[in-house]
C-alpha cells in the first residue's frame, strides 16, 4: 500500500512501513514516555496537554522526567530507545540533536560523550541514518566552560549539523556568531530554532546573521509574505512539529496551523516531533493528524515526505 492511500484509509501500520525523516528531534526527549515508566518500573505523571510554552515544559521536565534520565545511564537508555522508536515509525534519516551539556555526564567530557554517539550511529546502520547535530541552548551562551565544550565537540567530527535553542530573548544571534562560523568551517550544517511562538523578522534576521541553512519551527514567518518569500528564494526549510506547536501554545489547534500558510507560499517545510517524550506523537502520528485535522491531501503529504528524503538524500 502507498502512502496516499495508507493515510487516505487511516492505515497506521502502513503509514509507519513508509520510510520518513525526522530532522527535528532532541535527543534527550526523543523515546516515549511509556518506555521510560517500563525501565524504572513504574509511571509518572504525563504531561499537561497544552503548556504556556517552554518555561512550563521544563518545569514539567525538571519535576519528572529529570530524576529517571538527567544522569548518563538514563541518557545512554533514552538514545538507544529513541533509535528504536524512530526505526518502529518509519524513519530512516534522523538529524538528531545531542546538547552540549549531556558531555557533563562523562568523565572525559565531549570524548566520552561522541564514543557513545558513535556507538548509537553503528549499532542502527543500515537500519536508520542517524545523523548527530550539537546542541546548544542560549541559556548557554555566558557559560565559558559550555561554550569550550561546544568548539571542542565542533572539532571533534562527530557532528554533522549544529542547532541553537531555547529562548531567543535571552542571547541576540550575533552572539553565536563565531561558534556558527567555525560550525561552518567544519562543514556542518547549520540550524537554529527561531519563530516558535511568532517573529517573522526574527526568523530573517537570525537566518542572515547566522548563515542558517534550516530554521527550526520559523513558524512566525507565516506573519509576513515579505519574509516567506524571502526564506522561499533563499531556499531555507522550515523543520516543523505542530504537536509541539499545540501543546505550547504556539499555535491554537492542528487546523489552524500555519504550516499550510507556509507551504502555499512556497517554502520548504518537513515534519517532525521535536521531543516524544513530552508531545508523543511519532513522525507518522504528526502526518496522520496534519490529514486527519485537513490541513493537507494525503497527495501534499507525500510531497512533503519525497522532497524531505531527497533533500537529505
Ligand atoms: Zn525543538
Amino acid at each position: 500500500m502507498d502512502f496516499v492511500e495508507a493515510l487516505s484509509t487511516d492505515n497506521l501500520t502502513a503509514i509507519r512501513a513508509t520510510p520518513k525523516t525526522d530532522v527535528h528531534c532532541h535527543a534527550f526527549f526523543s523515546t516515549r514516555l511509556e518506555n521510560i515508566e517500563r525501565w524504572i518500573g513504574h509511571s509518572l505523571t504525563k504531561p499537561p496537554p497544552k503548556m504556556n510554552g517552554l518555561e512550563e515544559m521544563m518545569a514539567y521536565a525538571d519535576a519528572v522526567l529529570a530524576s529517571p534520565i538527567k544522569h548518563r545511564e538514563g541518557f545512554e537508555f533514552v538514545g538507544v530507545s529513541a533509535m528504536n522508536d524512530a526505526i518502529q515509525d518509519g524513519v530512516v534519516m534522523l538529524e538528531m540533536s545531542f546538547d552540549i551539556r549531556l558531555a557533563e555526564f562523562y568523565p572525559d567530557g565531549v570524548a566520552g560523550l561522541c564514543a557513545f554517539i558513535e556507538t548509537l550511529v553503528e549499532r542502527f546502520r543500515g537500519q536508520a541514518d542517524l545523523r548527530p547535530e550539537l546542541g546548544f541552548s542560549r541559556g548557554n551562551a555566558d557559560d565559558p566552560k559550555l561554550t569550550s565544550l561546544a568548539y571542542e565537540a565542533v572539532e571533534s567530527g562527530t557532528f554533522q549539523s549544529i542547532d541553537l535553542y531555547s529562548r531567543q530573548e535571552v542571547c541576540p544571534p550575533e552572539v553565536m556568531k563565531p561558534l556558527f562560523t567555525k560550525a561552518r568551517e567544519a562543514g556542518m550544517k547549520l540550524k537554529a530554532h527561531v519563530g516558535e511562538f511568532g517573529g517573522a523578522e526574527e526568523v530573517r534576521r537570525t537566518v542572515e546573521v547566522l548563515d542558517l541553512d534550516e530554521v527550526q519551527h520559523g513558524i512566525g514567518a507565516a506573519e509576513s509574505v515579505e519574509i516567506m518569500r524571502w526564506l522561499s528564494e533563499n531556499q531555507i526549510q522550515l523543520n516543523v512539529c505542530p504537536t509541539s506547536n499545540v501543546m505550547l501554545g504556539g499555535v491554537s489547534d492542528l487546523a489552524s496551523h500555519p504550516i499550510r500558510i507556509l507551504f502555499d507560499n512556497g517554502i520548504s517545510v518537513t515534519i517532525n516531533t521535536d521531543d516524544l517524550m513530552i508531545f508523543g506523537q511519532s513522525v507518522s502520528e504528526e502526518y496522520r493528524n496534519l490529514y486527519r485535522a485537513g490541513v493537507f491531501s494525503a497527495e501534499e503529504l507525500d510531497d512533503i515526505r519525497h522532497a524531505s528524503l531527497e533533500a537529505h538524500d
